[in-house]
């Protein structure tokens, strides 16, 4: 396998694109290297500029949901590209995937749709200031809710693993009403309470996919929003990774939870970019035109991006693949910690039905600062060999890997023979 490429393109991209990357994620800053340009891929599979073929377990980071390209996807759009790609006004698909969405979440009444996860989040935050007439927000450490200011402090993956505490460009102004608190720690969270009177909410990745997959502890989701109604503070579920991949219903139907408001992104596009926030009438009255909360964008609700997304959806729910993200997610879990156990590697797997990853750790993670125990020289010698074997991953410790319902039996083959290959050089380190 070589990727020179690859390398070529790496070397042209650095002088006009910054890092050759257009999301800091893509870059291979933690495991060494260049990145990987793609030329194309289908279903499970995932192709390089250099023809090497991969398994993809990235997924576009979670949106390709029922594989890439698939059949019914294409040919929504293509009919969508048939009558114009922009209006400035409504139309009729809108109204389709809304009530898609709306069905699948039983708490939300009304959704507005925008571009991406960060602009879901952004909203949700400031209708649920909108909402309460409160400024402040808990987050907790570990948890990415997108590139907004206010929000990026303690936020995950891409952070932790460029090593940037916060970000620079941040002024201390955007994060002075921004609290943070630590997952499967409600002791953590009653304490801002004792100590501040104007918390609008708290806002979550009900299942956590940005510091790798950490997962709820012990109803830890059903106390919180307990304990928020008796506060008057609202419970904002970011399920721009866990909305129709946890369950259709995202991480809230498993849960048994449900949020105020819930921001959406990633597979409600299925690939196109499209993010949603919605909640009950009485919330999303506060909206403009209904309400005094300004909210806008030119190519929101976009066709394209909305045949893409009722598409998908559609075919997910015929699909119904939950089971099939069980059965095969346990399966790799097995596959993992086995291999791991044979060559006396120290590791631990987190999972919640299709999303997983691996931590070169003999903690349990629970939170971000276990999840920080992990070796991250580790995880970069297992990243290149399964590279080097045909699985493509996200390139840091600290990102979720995604499941599709396009993954075969075949692909499960070679990603057991990879795990054994990279598994058994990690513990050459
Ligand atoms: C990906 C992600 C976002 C940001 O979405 P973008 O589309 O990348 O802006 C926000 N929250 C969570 C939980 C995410 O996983």
């Amino acid at each position: 396998m070589n990727f020179k490429n690859s390398e070529k393109l790496y070397k042209k991209g650095l002088i006009n694109l910054v890092g050759a990357v257009n999301s800091p994620v893509r870059a291979f800053s933690s495991v060494g290297g260049n990145p990987l340009f793609i030329k194309k891929a289908k279903g499970s599979k995932i192709i390089d500029v250099d023809g090497n073929e991969y398994l993809d377990l990235v997924l576009s980071y979670g949106p390709m949901i029922i594989g890439h390209r698939h059949k019914k996807v294409q040919k929504g759009v293509a009919k969508a590209l048939k009558n114009g790609y922009s209006f400035g006004a409504s139309t009729e698909n809108e109204i389709r995937l809304a009530k898609m969405v709306c069905d699948a979440f039983p708490e939300m009444d009304k959704v507005r749709f925008v571009n991406s996860g960060t602009e879901a989040v952004i909203s949700g935050v400031r209708l649920a200031r909108a909402f309460t007439g409160k400024d402040k927000i808990i987050k907790f450490s570990g948890c990415y809710h997108g590139h907004q200011d206010s929000l990026l402090v303690a936020a995950g993956s891409g952070l932790a693993t460029l090593s940037i505490p916060g970000s620079k460009g941040v002024p201390e102004e955007a994060v002075k009403n921004t609290l943070i608190a630590e997952y499967n720690n409600l002791e953590s969270i009653k304490k801002h309470f004792d100590e501040h009177s104007d918390i609008a909410a708290v806002i979550i990745e009900p299942i956590c996919g940005n510091m790798g997959v950490v997962i709820p502890q012990h109803n830890f989701l059903n106390e919180l929003k307990n304990f928020l109604k008796t506060k008057g503070a609202l419970l904002i579920a970011d399920e721009v990774m866990t909305g129709f991949r946890s369950k259709f219903g995202g991480a809230q139907e498993v849960l048994g939870v449900t949020a105020d408001i819930t921001c959406l992104g990633k597979v409600i596009g299925g690939g196109f970019p499209v993010g949603a926030y919605g909640a009950r009438n009485e919330i999303m009255e506060q909206v403009a035109p209904l309400g005094g909360m300004y909210q806008a964008g030119t190519l929101s609700g976009n066709p394209i991006a909305m045949a893409g997304g009722i598409a998908t959806l559609t075919e997910l729910k015929k699909q119904n693949p939950y089971h099939k993200f069980e059965k095969i997610g346990n399966a790799i879990e097995i596959i993992l910690l086995e291999t791991a156990k044979k060559y006396k590697v120290d590791l631990t797997v987190n999972r919640f039905g299709s999303m997983l990853n691996p931590f070169f750790t003999k903690e349990i993670v629970t939170n971000f600062k276990l999840a920080q125990t992990s070796d991250t020289d580790k995880f970069a010698v297992f990243f290149w060999e399964m590279i080097r074997n045909g699985v493509f991953l996200p390139p840091s410790q600290f990102e979720a890997w995604f499941l599709s319902s396009a993954i075969s039996a075949r692909d499960m083959k070679k990603l057991t023979i990879a795990v054994d290959k990279a598994m058994k050089a990690v513990s050459k380190m």
